[in-house]
């Protein structure tokens, strides 16, 4: 692939995996030799870029046990001084915020633009906002305590940002982790590894294991206080079956097929700007991309001109060049997914505007039109740069086809009607609803589903109370003396 004037610097990042080479998973402070290791692949080019190891269960059992023993002494700090490590923390990464945008867009294959404006810029936001959490837990959560020892599983899709999601809450309340990265992009946690180690945190609290899903089955059977996974709903399934009567407290956060409503007076354009934000943003590998495009049918035809239009423009390219709209699919399993569900939409009778595969991991974004409700590319999520699109007539009808899904993870309104867009927004079964804006996302704005899009949230207050224990005892009034 040709690079273009304006690619990103990738020497020091390049510098750093040769001489870091193989990983070992990072326990109580260290990183264990390598083991049965794997490779860790740019997708935009199949180049190998480290070796990782694959943790096994006595790996999952020492790292448990590192943060099982580090565990009373981080509770026992007080929130000023747990938020001052995570303060720590949320400096150094924004320090480090061009090694790591690189570092995210080669492992990951996502628009530098993107890891550099939205997802690291983000990622140091959720530490300092949890380090505010950490020296308010005691006045807004009296009576609380940490749960213990946590087991994060995350995806690969915004690698970074979900560890921050996750690890930052756990330890603003007090509780030590065990995490494991997606198999396909874990060297950002293992960066952040070595930036915990340089900030001073003290050894234990954040444990890092890498490996497939059977290091993450490994994780779920370990002897943990909670487990909090972001994937497909699929394995979320099978982890709340097996954790089932545990009394382990759990929080999935999966899959989705969101509406993207545009009501008759909407700004086209605008809305236009918000699919691709909405869909073609990292590929359409996001949980809550509005990948179910639902338009007023008067206004239909206008806005599929303005679609298409739009979407002729979007630049597929080598993701560290600056001027990529769209990068690479993760993987080629991934790929091939994408390829599949659009092939069982085609051949139920939807017709694909856009979407041929290229050559390695690339997609051009598409749509499927003249989708039926039962059409499996309205049913199943796609997770790629794939939406539908498909018209209603009135505004209940448009609820309706919102609704009409096993899923209920967001959802955007498009309409220049104050009234119009909240009464719509307040009927759609959903837990994050956006008015004329799609994907906006605050370390303070609880997102988590409903149905089979999981539940729990992270975020603000509510994500807070997902890593603390209620009060055991409350605090009863004494009766006022007669
Ligand atoms: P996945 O659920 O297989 O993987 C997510 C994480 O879970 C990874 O770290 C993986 O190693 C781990 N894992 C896999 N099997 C496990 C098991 N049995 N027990 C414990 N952990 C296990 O997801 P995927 O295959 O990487 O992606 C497939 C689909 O997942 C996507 O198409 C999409 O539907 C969904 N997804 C959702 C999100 C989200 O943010 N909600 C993110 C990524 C993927």
């Amino acid at each position: 692939m040709e690079y273009g004037p304006s690619v990103e610097d990738s020497s020091a990042v390049r510098d750093w995996l040769a001489s870091r080479g193989q990983f070992g998973h990072f326990i109580g402070g260290d990183f264990t030799k390598p083991a049965d290791c794997f490779a860790s692949r740019d997708p935009s080019t199949g180049e190998v870029l480290a070796e990782l190891s694959q943790g096994s269960a006595e790996d999952v059992a020492e790292a448990v046990k590192a943060a099982r023993k580090a565990q009373p002494k981080w509770a026992k700090l007080s929130g000023t001084d747990r938020a001052r490590h995570l303060y720590a923390l949320a400096r150094h990464i924004q320090k480090r915020e061009r090694f790591l945008s690189v570092l995210e867009t080669l492992d990951n294959g996502k628009p530098i633009r993107e890891s550099r404006d939205i997802d690291i810029p983000l990622v140091a936001r959720h530490f300092y906002h949890h380090a505010g959490w950490a020296e308010l837990r005691d006045e807004r959560f009296p009576g609380h305590a940490p749960l213990g020892v946590c087991a994060q599983i995350i995806p690969w899709n915004f690698p970074l940002l979900m560890l921050a999601w996750k690890i930052a809450p756990a330890l603003a309340a007090g509780n030590t982790v065990v995490l494991k990265p997606a198999e396909y992009t874990s060297l950002t946690a293992l960066a952040f590894a070595e930036i915990c180690r340089e900030v001073g945190l003290p050894e234990g609290v954040v444990n890092i294991v890498t490996g497939d899903g059977k290091t993450g089955a490994a994780m779920v059977a370990a002897e943990v206080d909670k487990i909090a996974f972001t994937g497909s709903t699929e394995v979320g399934r099978a982890i709340a079956a097996q954790t089932a009567g545990t009394g382990r407290k759990l929080t999935l956060e999966l899959g989705g097929k969101s509406p993207f409503i545009v009501m008759d007076d909407a700004d086209l354009d605008a809305a236009v700007e918000g699919v691709v934000d909405s869909i073609w943003f990292n590929q359409g590998q996001v949980c809550c991309a509005g990948s179910r495009i639902l338009v007023a049918e008067s206004v239909a035809a206008r806005f599929e001109t303005l679609l298409t239009a739009r979407m002729q423009r979007l630049r597929l390219g080598a993701p560290l060049d600056k001027s990529t709209d769209i990068g690479a699919i993760v993987d080629p399993v991934q790929k091939d997914r994408v390829l599949s569900i659009c092939k069982a939409a085609t051949d139920a009778g939807a017709e694909l505007v856009g979407g041929q595969p290229g050559e390695g991991c690339f997609i051009a974004p598409g749509y499927l039109k003249n989708i039926a409700p039962a059409n499996p590319g309205m049913e199943q999520e796609i997770f790629g740069p794939i939406a539908t699109l498909s018209t209603f007539r009135t505004a209940d009808e448009a609820v309706e086809l919102a609704n009409n899904t096993r899923y209920g993870l967001a959802g955007s309104v498009w309409s220049e009607s104050a009234t119009v867009a909240t009464d719509i927004a307040a009927r759609i079964k959903a837990g994050v609803l956006w008015i004329n804006c799609a994907n906006m996302f605050d370390a303070a704005a609880p997102f988590g589903g409903y149905r089979e899009s999981g539940f729990g949230r992270e975020g603000g207050a509510a994500g807070m109370l997902d890593y603390l224990a209620e009060p055991a005892v409350k605090v009863v009034k004494e009766p006022a003396p007669k």
